[in-house]
């Protein structure tokens, strides 16, 4: 039996999280057990990370492989499982180039900069503006957190960097009217996440698209929690029909294992010439052989096809619960990422549903006070999901009585 203790956290851990009550300590397929043995239905994925589960064989393979073969390599030298996974990755998309780093803050963090560089050196220093929506997230460095459309995040550590503007989500006119020839960039996540999990509609994400053209702005999508096969494409852009000319990805595409990724275009890649950014650990060995293994086993046939059924049994068990109980507005959201925003009677109460669910053996995220969300593995069973959504209802049950 293990002497660490969840109380420990509070007595060692700067307190900027606050983590439940269990500790994990295993976790296989769509099931993690604590370290008194419990087990729990995950329907969270660690915050829409683990897109094959827990321990999935492939990964521990790729894992343990390269592990005892070469863990890391400074960027003076290349190393195979990055050029490998670089080759993969733009066979799969749009993109001609990728630069790896270690998290969805950074991989935007590269994308944000490359927008800027490549305005600056195209079209001179006057084009340096950002424009992102109102309720984005885009991480938590200073540059990610300012662009970001959630003031929160922000708060007490200005100044901030400047030349960033936001306006709402799905509104065309709004960006139609903050877009000029000195924008050099918009970032959008094309299904906002942690805001709400809210779809961008397609004639918008079009329209945007158009107006970047029209200004010669580059269009940034983030895919940090879309991407790497939660909406049953590989990414979400590919969902819409709509091109980026730079993508950020993170996430599920290690699997759990830490790596992020900005892909671009041969033009745009041109911007970030040698010296002009870096990461150390970016693009290391480890990360690229999982995240590669993470990308074959997501473009397995079969694989990104069951995403829409899987989701679907979730939504009609969701909507049966909701007939019963009525906590719900609406389930929105695309594929696997899914969304059930509270009615107003609940209004502010998410975190209690995560809390009664942990206790029935369901691991469930929020995305803001309202919004339930649901992030599970992309290949769950279906006995899991069945067994999950019992969980939920035991859960609801006892809220609600
Ligand atoms: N962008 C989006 C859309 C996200 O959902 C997140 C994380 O939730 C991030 C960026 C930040 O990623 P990371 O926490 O890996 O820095």
């Amino acid at each position: 039996m293990s002497d660490i203790t969840r109380a420990q956290f509070d007595d060692v851990m700067v307190p900027n999280y606050a983590p439940g009550k269990i500790i994990p300590v295993k976790g296989k397929g769509s099931r993690v057990w604590d370290q008194e043995g419990r087990e729990f239905i995950d329907f969270a994925g660690g915050i829409a990370v683990n897109a094959l589960g827990h321990a999935h064989p492939a990964l521990v393979e790729a894992l343990t492989t390269q592990g005892q073969n070469l863990w890391h390599l400074a960027n003076v030298m290349t190393n195979e499982p990055a050029i490998a996974l670089a080759k993969r990755l733009t066979e799969l998309t749009f993109a001609d180039k990728v630069f790896f780093c270690n998290s969805g803050a950074e991989a935007n963090e590269a994308a944000l900069k490359l927008g800027r560089r490549h305005a600056f050196l195209n079209y001179g220093p006057e084009k340096n503006e950002i424009i992102s929506t109102h309720g984005s997230f885009h991480g938590r460095t200073l540059f990610t957190v300012s662009v970001g459309g959630q003031p929160k995040y922000k708060e007490g550590f200005e100044p901030t960097p400047g030349g960033i503007s936001h306006v709402p989500y799905n509104d065309l006119e709004a960006m139609a009217a903050q877009i000029s020839d000195n924008t050099a960039a918009v970032i959008i996540e094309p299904i906002q996440g942690e805001g709400g999990v809210t779809p961008g509609k397609k004639e918008y994400l079009e329209g945007v698209r158009a107006l970047c053209d029209k200004h010669n702005a580059l269009l940034i999508f983030d895919e940090v929690q879309s991407g790497v096969g939660r909406t049953g494409e590989l990414y979400a852009y590919q969902k819409y029909g709509v091109v980026p000319d730079i993508l950020s990805t993170a996430k599920a595409l290690g699997g759990g294992f830490p790596i992020g990724a900005m892909l671009t275009t041969d033009k745009c890649a041109e911007s970030l010439g040698i010296g002009t950014h870096g990461s150390t650990y970016g693009g290391n060995p480890l990360a690229c052989a999982v995240s590669l293994a993470v990308v074959n086993e997501i473009t397995r046939p079969g694989v990104l096809d069951a995403v829409e059924t899987k989701a679907q049994r979730i939504r009609d068990g969701l909507k049966k619960i909701n007939d019963q109980y009525g906590i719900f507005k609406e389930v929105r959201g695309m594929g696997l990422l899914l969304g059930a925003e509270l009615t107003e009677d609940w209004a502010g109460r998410a975190k209690d549903f995560l809390g009664a669910a942990l206790d029935e053996g369901l691991m469930m995220l929020v995305a803001g006070p309202n919004v339930l969300r649901f992030t599970p593995s992309l290949i769950i069973p279906d006995a899991d999901i069945d067994a999950g959504l019992a969980r939920f209802e035991k859960a609801v049950a006892k809220l609600v009585s």
